[in-house]
């Protein structure tokens, strides 16, 4: 029962209100208690270090949690496939309530006068895990024909031409532009 994310609430729910900080970094998911993701998805490594920094304050209806969550994730380029690493860093505002009223599939429970912070700190980066990564702004991805890394090499692939416009392809066009500074 030593894991930070399991805070002690029981002063701050007897004195209202008030309020009980809390900074740690642990493992995102170290008893491997949720589902890993599919291969192509973006994730977060269960060993991976995240930092959880809120304040929890009472009120008469219970806690709210609010402050940050963050934790590194890797993904795939969704134009080359390359291995993505990057970070994310969410704002949570949650509640805790010892019932949930009916209805309420929001707030998160306090129970035997602690909090468990794992699921909210998994929610909140989960949510905000990038679909598609890039591995750089400016990836050029694979080409479609031969599957040449583009950022790396080029390739003698074109795309189909539409034989009416082939022979455009041999002529030479003023550049409307070109020479425009020579006198
Ligand atoms: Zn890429
Ligand atoms: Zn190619």
């Amino acid at each position: 029962m030593s894991s930070p994310y399991l805070v002690p609430v029981a002063q701050i729910l007897r004195d209202v209100p008030s309020s009980y900080e809390v900074d740690f970094e642990a493992p995102f998911d170290e008893s491997h208690e949720f589902a890993p993701r599919g291969p192509v998805e973006t994730d977060v490594f269960p060993e991976a270090l995240v930092h959880v920094k809120v304040r929890i304050e009472s009120f008469s209806g219970g806690l709210r949690a609010k402050g940050r969550v963050e934790a590194p994730w890797h993904g795939v380029c969704r134009r080359c496939s390359a291995p993505v690493l990057g970070m994310s860093s969410v704002h949570v505002n949650e509640r805790f309530v010892d019932e949930r009223l009916p209805g309420d599939e929001e707030s998160y429970l306090i129970e035997h006068s602690f909090v468990d912070l794992t699921q909210m700190a998994h929610d909140a980066i989960l949510l905000d895990l990038p679909l598609a990564p890039l591995c750089r702004n400016d990836c050029q991805g694979l080409c479609a024909y031969c599957g040449t890394d583009l950022n790396d090499a080029t390739c003698e692939c074109r795309a189909p031409i539409d034989p009416r416009w082939a022979t455009l392809d041999g002529l030479q066009f003023a550049d409307p532009d070109a020479g425009s500074n020579e006198g």
